[in-house]
């Protein structure tokens, strides 16, 4: 609910706006725009993936066609070539992707002066009160979407309702180039007879927990009672619960100039009992911190992260880096090392990152490595090539909370890196 400056208590709108997958689109869109006359890699068997040549190259994202031959985001580029022998593989540009998506948010802004960039390829926005200036809420998804296609050459879909979880929701309906609403009143029809591991934040672990207890779709979750699920799930089971019945009060966060630290953190569907697990979630908290970070144009000087045990013990962490810096690879240089220093070994549920002692990028004294921006989005790419390569195959999570085309609301890891509740600012 919402109460506006008059003490009138209304509906919010949200939008969740998430680019049909990200990856493959944004390369064939950029091939196209190069070259007129050049095949469309959405329509033939294609994938983005890493080096072929080298053992640890994984599908990030897929065309349609691709799919037909049941190749899957995540599985080894070898496999994929002999589902399908003819498939073609391009790897990853993020330099592109990143301009892809700063481009798609600089539309938004000339609406919005306020939007959440939750990830590269999904955006937050909060259209209550909005219907005056630009219309319907459906009139003006339409408008986004018909520009971001028009201009952009990619497609998205919109998921409209009245929290943020059920407009991610309802943005996960039919693919692509969709608006789809889920409203609350819409909840029983269109929500409740999905598979319960669709709902945001079931894991693939949780998923066969609640199958096991005999809970096999949204709806029957929404209708359990919590303290069976509290027993199995501890806070997890109140959260997921609330989930299922649609129940989401956080707000758009957009990052603001004015911010004093950008955070993020995840509650992890299950007991993380090594640091690479754990390193590998602290890295994608840590990326999406350093996007809005340099989303914002601010630089910042002070790490820190914060452990939850299973037990709900928290304990935080932080230091002082020498120079301020908007570099991913150094921030999570930071981080890596806080969490060495801090972690007991107590099995993980809840790990959060923040940077602060921000200044606007333009006080910041560049240091000899930063000649330009362009340098700064080189050295993020080599330092996620690096990570890439250092940890092989489970670099699906590294692809993945990027949202490469990887379904959040299916499989094990990447929906818990997609929190909606908890990144604070
Ligand atoms: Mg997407």
């Amino acid at each position: 609910m919402y109460t506006s400056f008059r003490g009138v208590i209304m509906d919010r709108i949200i939008f969740h706006i998430d680019v049909n997958s990200a990856y493959l689109s944004w390369e064939a869109a950029y091939r196209l725009q190069k070259q007129v006359n050049c095949i469309d890699l959405r329509t033939i068997p294609a994938v983005i993936g890493g080096d072929e040549s080298k053992r640890h190259g994984i599908v990030l994202a897929k065309s349609i066609p691709a799919k037909k031959y049941s190749i899957q985001t995540g599985e080894s580029l070898f496999s994929a070539r002999e589902k399908c022998p003819s498939l073609t593989i391009v790897p990853p540009n993020y330099k592109l992707f990143m301009q892809c998506s700063n481009a798609m948010v600089a539309i938004f802004k000339e609406y919005f002066p306020l939007v959440e960039r939750y990830s590269i390829d999904e955006c937050f926005l909060d259209y209550t009160g909005m219907s005056h200036h630009f219309g319907s809420p459906i009139q003006f998804a339409h408008h986004i979407k018909n520009r971001i296609q028009k201009e952009l050459g990619f497609t998205v879909n919109i998921g409209i309702s009245t929290n943020k979880l059920l407009a991610k929701m309802a943005s996960d309906f039919e693919k692509p180039n969709k608006i789809h609403t889920l409203f609350p009143h819409e909840i029983e029809e269109k929500m409740w007879p999905l598979p319960v591991r669709d709902l945001f934040m079931v894991g693939r672990s949780t998923n066969t927990k609640l199958l096991r207890l005999g809970i096999y779709t949204i709806g029957d979750l929404a209708k359990t009672d919590k303290t069976l699920l509290y027993s199995h799930f501890k806070s997890h089971g109140y959260l997921i619960h609330a989930y299922a019945n649609g129940l989401d009060d956080s707000t758009v966060k957009p990052c603001s100039p004015k911010a004093k630290g950008i955070g993020n953190s995840t509650t992890i569907s299950f007991d993380v009992t090594d640091s690479t697990t754990a390193k590998l979630i602290l890295l994608s908290l840590t990326e999406t911190v350093c996007m809005r970070l340099r989303d914002s144009k601010m630089t910042a000087k002070m790490v820190s992260i914060s452990i939850k045990s299973h037990d709900f013990i928290s304990l935080s962490h932080q230091m002082q880096l020498t120079e301020h810096t908007d570099i991913t690879h150094n921030i999570y240089k930071a981080v890596c090392t806080l969490f060495d220093e801090a972690w007991n070994k107590t099995p993980i549920r809840h790990l959060g990152v923040r940077i602060s002692s921000l200044t606007s990028n333009s006080n910041t004294q560049l240091s000899l490595l930063d000649f330009d921006k362009d340098n700064k989005y080189t050295a993020l790419d080599e330092s996620i090539d690096k990570i890439r390569l250092k940890y092989g195959n489970t670099a699906i999570i590294r692809a993945s909370f990027l949202h490469s085309g990887i379904n959040p609301l299916n499989g094990g890891m990447p929906e818990e890196n997609y929190p909606i509740m908890s990144s604070l600012l």
